[in-house]
């Protein structure tokens, strides 16, 4: 059946590809989006395709349209950006979820919240499973967007027991791919770019540090396979992929890949940067049936290929 589906912060990184999902199964898709780390570029392969819409709106403030589902997306995810206006980055994910959730209740459609391992903070539990209520600094650098994201989920479970909503909640872990932004300061893109460059590659502190990373495609199957799942199952779900790295053996393998001459350098690490992170993702694979398929060489290498795309038409 056609669905008219809003994604927003669709012209992001993962909002781009999932409204490529979205149409390729036959929908409509309207694509909301303040285009503050994303940007036309990102769907202007869209444009032409009558069954897409982008709509320049900020959900902080109230959107009203007409729709079927909701995929709520819209937030700045890389540190680098969530604190460079942290006050905006929290009424986003609050204001932001407000707005949507009230949107969602008018017109009685599910709606999809991207969720964050962030939420788990810098874990003592390891690998975190969605019952672990999380180790977060609130009143640290990175708090605008974890405690933004766990008021969230607040608002989107309040909702559902208040008012019957159908609601989604996924966290997503460290996810990667084509589009990334090259300037996002996020460390594939990070490190990528840099190799491809040959300029140093900068490591945050001694590079012990683990994080798990889930390739982009992996990721979409698994947001839009939660959406169809059966009313009354509302997560929160952890989708990622749990090989874990530490961010030296990512650095060396970039390197090994991409023949590059960088060198590593050591850098400080950033406060409150969580010590390690890999998602447990039994309740995804029980009530979904999802396993990410796409190993971190076979991902990295289409991403490295697109960051040379750009970097060559630069
Ligand atoms: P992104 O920065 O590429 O995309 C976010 C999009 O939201 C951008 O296009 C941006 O312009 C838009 N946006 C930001 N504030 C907005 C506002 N107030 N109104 C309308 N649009 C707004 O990041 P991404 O990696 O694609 O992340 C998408 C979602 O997934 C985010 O909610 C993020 O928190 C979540 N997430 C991502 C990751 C990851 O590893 N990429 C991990 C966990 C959670
Ligand atoms: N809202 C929106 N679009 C809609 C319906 C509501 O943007 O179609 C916003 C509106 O700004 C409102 C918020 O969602 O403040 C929460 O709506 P809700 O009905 O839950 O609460 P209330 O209207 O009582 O504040
Ligand atoms: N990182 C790094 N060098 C970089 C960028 C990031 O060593 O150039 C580290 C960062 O300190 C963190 C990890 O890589 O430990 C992942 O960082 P990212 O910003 O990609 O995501 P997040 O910390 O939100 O998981």
């Amino acid at each position: 059946m056609k669905k008219q589906i809003l994604v927003t912060g669709g012209a992001g990184f993962i909002g781009s590809h999932l409204c490529d999902k979205l149409l390729n199964e036959g929908h409509y898709v309207l694509c909301v989006d303040n285009f503050f780390t994303g940007g036309r570029e990102n769907v202007s392969h869209l444009l032409g395709n009558e069954n897409f819409e982008l709509i320049r709106h900020d959900v902080t403030f109230p959107l009203y349209v007409e729709v079927d589902e909701i995929y709520n997306l819209a937030c700045p995810a890389s540190p680098v950006h969530y604190q460079y206006n942290p006050a905006q980055t929290t009424k986003t994910c609050v204001v932001g979820a407000i707005n949507m959730l009230g949107l969602a209740k008018r017109l009685h459609v599910p709606i999809l919240q991207a969720s964050t391992s962030e939420v788990y903070g810098d874990p003592t539990i390891h690998p975190q499973p969605e019952n672990y209520r999380g180790n977060v600094n609130q009143i640290g650098p990175r708090a605008c967007y974890d405690e933004g994201k766990r008021c969230a989920e607040t608002l989107f479970f309040d909702y559902h027991r208040q008012h019957g909503l159908n609601i989604k909640v996924i966290r997503i872990f460290n996810t990667y791919g084509p589009r990334m932004h090259p300037n996002d300061g996020r460390v594939i893109s990070n490190f990528i770019v840099q190799a491809l460059k040959n300029k140093d590659i900068t490591v945050y502190g001694t590079g012990s540090q683990t994080r798990s990373f889930c390739y982009v495609d992996d990721l979409i199957k698994g947001m839009t396979m939660m959406m169809n799942s059966k009313e009354g199952f509302t997560g929160p779900v952890n989708l990622g992929n749990p090989c874990e790295f530490t961010i030296l053996e990512l650095a060396e393998i970039i390197i090994k890949m991409t023949d590059s001459k960088s060198k590593i350098v050591f850098k400080p690490l950033p406060e409150d940067d969580p010590k390690q992170r890999k998602p447990q993702i039994n309740l995804a694979e029980e009530k979904l049936g999802w396993v990410p398929q796409i190993k971190l060489e076979d991902g990295l290498k289409k991403t490295i290929n697109y960051f040379n795309d750009v970097l060559t038409n630069d």
